[in-house]
């Protein structure tokens, strides 16, 4: 079967207990496409009230024979669904690129990490098992992984499918069931998603998607019946929805946030290897990424050489910039005039600041929202562009003296999501690695992630873990059983 609807047929309805259903609310919001500036939409549906508890009733009425469902016959219905993916992964990425503006690459690569990602989560159903052990104390004890029940997940804009990987499938593979609450921004392939859901087997309920915005979201996170929230997307926002997840239910929340990482050069280091992940972290999906290489700080020694060979890249980088729809773009516009605006904002005031504009800034005289790749050197320690997440591709550099000095300026911030350290001195590299306050540190690589190790970071950069076995845990409670063994 085709999708239900194209990228010239936008699905625009709310997917509730296998059906796609107008909202009850009357708000609509419109979307543009950032490559051209033109109209996509102005009719995108947002769910309110009504629609969220409809929602949650029929996930809670379908929950008690989901969790049942034998894991042979989950696993069953989950692979078909990522095989529907899959197959209809060119369809995915056309819609997700209409409002994202992001290359062809971007998207498909996006989906076929989803689809990893949901394969990944099934090879676990049999096996995540919870334990069991006897004690001479005369009770045999079972401890279970029990699923939660009615479950949300509320993502952001930057990679709309890969968090059908991240959180749909571990709540799904547990045996819960999952309302995806997409962007505001990127709705689009996430609607389509529920025509994959229903064609795979999934029944009603149990996988649900709710397009709307953060009165949406709220209403997700204020919910009585919702038992878990995980979340991706900004601090700010985070926090609303701790607060929100703690005056309900006491819900379990996940929280990713925002990053500035940072990477560590050292003098020792191979300085094109160095240069080019630092520059590939900053310039993937526009700087659109949480765990962007935003900040590089190069010990003097290779200060200037480094500094040249970064500048180049960036330049060559700047040449791979375009329609998202052709298949060479690899850096497409931001996602939308706000953003534009906002990154542009960073650039115009420290260009009155301390820092020097190596090379960069926004595209004049063209239609779309594009930014060059663009880094400032030795701005402020306190300036605005060195301490915040800018979320475009913009980078800072400074330089450093002693390991003491790189390891301060990296742990002076209050992000602590992904960081890199460039040595050939695996002892020096093991050591910043362990000294940097940070949930993610790549050794002669940034800006990266695997489906099968933890994801999250430290300090304001979140709370909790997703991929790997961590994900399984964030979905389910722990249930100790005690047999009397003497009875
Ligand atoms: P955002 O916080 O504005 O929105 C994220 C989601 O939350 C959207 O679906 C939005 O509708 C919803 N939302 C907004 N207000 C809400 C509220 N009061 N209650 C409940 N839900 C609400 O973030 P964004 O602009 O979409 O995304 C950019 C941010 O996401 C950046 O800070 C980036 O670093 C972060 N991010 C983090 C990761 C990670 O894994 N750590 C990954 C990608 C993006």
């Amino acid at each position: 079967m085709g999708l239900l609807h194209t990228a010239t047929e936008l699905p625009k309805q709310l997917f509730i207990n296998n059906e796609y259903v107008d909202p009850k609310h009357s708000v609509k919001r419109s979307l543009y496409n950032p490559a051209t500036g033109e109209l996509v939409a102005d009719d995108v549906p947002v769910a309110g009230e009504q629609d969220v508890d409809y929602a949650v009733d029929c996930a809670e009425k379908a929950f008690p024979a989901w969790k049942k469902v034998s894991p042979t016959q989950r696993r069953d219905i989950l692979l078909k669904f990522a095989s529907l993916v899959e197959e209809h992964a060119t369809e995915l990425a056309a819609m997700t690129r209409l409002t994202l503006g992001s290359p062809v690459k971007f998207n498909e690569f996006e989906i076929a990490l989803a689809v990893d990602a949901m394969r990944y989560y099934i090879g676990w159903i049999d096996k995540f098992n919870g334990e069991s052990f006897p004690q001479d104390d005369g009770f045999l004890k079972i401890i279970r992984n029990e699923p939660l029940g009615v479950t949300a997940g509320i993502v952001p804009w930057n990679g709309p499918l890969i968090t059908l990987g991240m959180k749909g499938a571990p709540a799904l593979v547990t045996g819960n069931c999952f309302i995806f609450k997409p962007s505001e921004k990127t709705p689009f392939a996430a609607i389509a998603l529920g025509a994959l859901a229903k064609e795979a087997g999934l029944p009603p309920g149990v996988f649900q998607v709710l397009p709307g915005d953060g009165t949406t979201g709220a209403l997700l996170a204020s919910h009585m019946r919702v038992r878990k929230i995980s979340f991706t997307g900004s601090i700010a926002t985070g926090k609303k929805i701790q607060e929100l997840a703690a005056k309900s239910n006491l819900k379990r929340v996940t929280l990713e946030l925002g990053g500035k990482s940072p990477s560590l050069v050292f003098n020792d280091c191979d300085l094109d290897n160095a240069v080019r992940w630092t520059v590939d972290g900053i310039a993937l999906n526009a700087g659109q990424v949480c765990m962007a290489a935003s900040k590089v700080y190069v010990q003097e020694g290779i200060y200037q050489k480094f500094v040249d060979k970064y500048v180049a890249y960036m330049k060559e980088k700047a040449t791979t910039i375009g329609d998202p729809r052709d298949e060479k773009t690899e850096i497409g516009p931001l996602v939308d005039e706000g953003q534009y605006n906002r990154v542009r904002g960073f650039i115009e005031r420290e260009k009155q600041g301390k820092g020097k504009l190596l090379v960069g800034g926004p595209r004049e005289g063209v239609r779309g929202y594009y930014i060059d790749p663009t880094v400032f050197a030795e701005p402020d320690l306190d300036s605005e562009i060195h301490t915040q997440e800018i979320f475009g591709p913009v980078s800072v550099i400074h330089r450093f003296k002693t390991e003491e000095e790189a390891l301060e300026l990296a742990n002076n911030s209050e992000f602590g999501l992904m960081a890199g350290v460039f040595t050939q001195d695996i002892n020096k590299a093991l050591r910043v690695a362990s000294d940097i306050d940070s949930g993610m540190v790549g050794i002669n690589c940034v800006t990266l992630n695997f489906i099968t190790a933890p994801f999250g970071g430290s300090k304001q950069s979140g709370i909790g873990r997703e991929c790997g076995i961590s994900a399984l845990k964030a979905f389910t409670e722990l249930k100790t059983v005690m047999i009397n063994l003497t009875y």
